[in-house]
């Protein structure tokens, strides 16, 4: 049976922490991206404009950037993440620079990362902090490693470093006792990212789940691999951190496994899809002596089934195996009703200086185009709620 107290469509929840200036300012920013040319171009031709110099960067600052982003640093996210805490929803920062793929900017970013970490450590409102391997590591080396090709001395010297850092990321989140995401990429590197997760698992989540592996359940055949996992874990004495999200690289699946000829690892059909999406919240409720979990996921029928699944179980909403995360600026009626009644809600807060987020603030777009999916779901709320307040 559902918590039939949850209503996910009271706005009013969802949208308190914002006045109602900013309330306004979403539902602009979310009516622009019912223009194909703006979605298409408008990163590109933004940061071109950003690139010479014209005076843009107030604008975006106080619109889009301000929608989906915390700041252009860690300092600048504390108002916004002091904002949402007092609704009890925490912040995840994700630092969102792409680097540009040398060794240095991989040290670079697991750098920020460790200075988020020690920035975060102990403070209730930042529960997890988080990492995307291709931030810290060379995705054309690890797609070798993945495909099982001979590495060549000085890739072999890069690939030790890249575990060093892995590993020491995971290491300092241990050490200051900080829950740290693993996001999942591509599946042409996700083996890598998955064997060095489980190693850092198998070290470091002796007496509870810190490190957390991602797991798309896009793909076909992860809830096997879930299943797996959670026998070595069982076999071997030690707890498991899954992130469960469907998966943000479709269409790049789709295309590779095209242009390879390799079969489409991607499942058939969205039907296939949320099924395994949540049969992995199943597995993992039913195996929480020993797995922890966190629904990062925008779709409502799944939150509501983990959630309904704590309730027929008498776990208490707050407990702290269960986790449910959304990205800041989307889904707030998700985020904001559901720790409304005591869950356990984050937001990935992106942050970083404007002009090197412009490729996050695309996708967001591009998963935002759709009046029949989330921009329609997001704009109804956003209109709804300024009805409400008679805006
Ligand atoms: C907190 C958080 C963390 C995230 N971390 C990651 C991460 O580490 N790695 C990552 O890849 N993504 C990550 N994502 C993005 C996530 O994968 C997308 O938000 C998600 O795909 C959107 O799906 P949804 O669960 O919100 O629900 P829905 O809107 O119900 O589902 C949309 C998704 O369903 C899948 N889908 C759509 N059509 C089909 C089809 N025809 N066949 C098969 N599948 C289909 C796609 O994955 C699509 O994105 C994260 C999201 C959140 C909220």
């Amino acid at each position: 049976m559902i918590d039939k107290e949850i209503n996910l469509s009271d706005t009013q929840t969802a949208f308190q922490y914002k006045t109602d200036s900013n309330l306004k300012i979403s539902k602009f920013v979310f009516s622009l991206f019912k223009y194909d040319f703006l979605v298409k171009y408008g990163p590109a031709i933004t940061s071109f404009c950003l690139k010479i110099g014209l005076p843009i960067k107030g604008l975006i600052k106080k619109t889009v950037f301000s929608q989906f982003c915390g700041g252009e640093n860690i300092d600048e996210c504390n108002a916004t993440v002091d904002n949402i805490w007092k609704y009890n929803v925490g912040a995840i920062l994700d630092y969102s620079v792409e680097g540009e793929g040398s060794e240095q900017s991989f040290e670079a970013n697991a750098d920020e990362i460790k200075n988020i970490i020690s920035k975060t450590k102990g403070k209730q409102q930042y529960p997890f902090c988080v990492f995307k391997p291709s931030g810290i590591a060379s995705i054309s080396l690890l797609e070798k490693v993945d495909s099982g090709q001979k590495l060549e001395q000085n890739e072999l010297d890069n690939y030790y470093k890249t575990r060093k850092r892995f590993e020491t990321l995971c290491e300092t989140a241990a050490n200051n006792n900080v829950k740290l995401f693993i996001d999942a990429e591509e599946s042409w590197i996700q083996n890598s990212v998955d064997n060095f997760a489980n190693e850092m698992m198998r070290k470091f989540n002796t007496n509870e789940a810190v490190i957390f592996n991602t797991v798309q359940l896009y793909r076909k055949g992860r809830v096997e691999f879930i299943t797996e996992c959670i026998e070595d874990a069982r076999k071997n004495k030690y707890y498991l951190g899954f992130k469960l999200v469907r998966g943000a690289y479709i269409e790049k699946e789709w295309n590779r496994a095209a242009l390879k000829g390799y079969e489409n690892p991607i499942h058939n059909n969205k039907f296939n899809c949320d099924t395994d999406f949540n049969n992995a919240l199943k597995i993992c409720f039913e195996n929480r002596d020993i797995v922890s979990i966190c629904a990062g996921t925008h779709n409502e029928n799944s939150s509501l089934m983990l959630c309904n699944m704590m309730n027929e179980a008498g776990i208490d909403n707050n407990d702290k195996r269960f986790w449910f995360a959304q990205l800041y600026g989307m889904s707030d009626t998700i985020s904001f009703n559901l720790a409304s009644h005591g869950y356990n809600v984050a937001k990935y807060l992106p942050y970083g200086p404007i002009q090197a987020v412009m490729p996050y603030l695309g996708r967001r777009a591009r998963e935002n185009s759709s009046m029949a999916g989330q921009m329609g779901r997001e704009l109804n709320a956003i209109t709804a709620e300024l009805k409400r307040r008679n805006l």
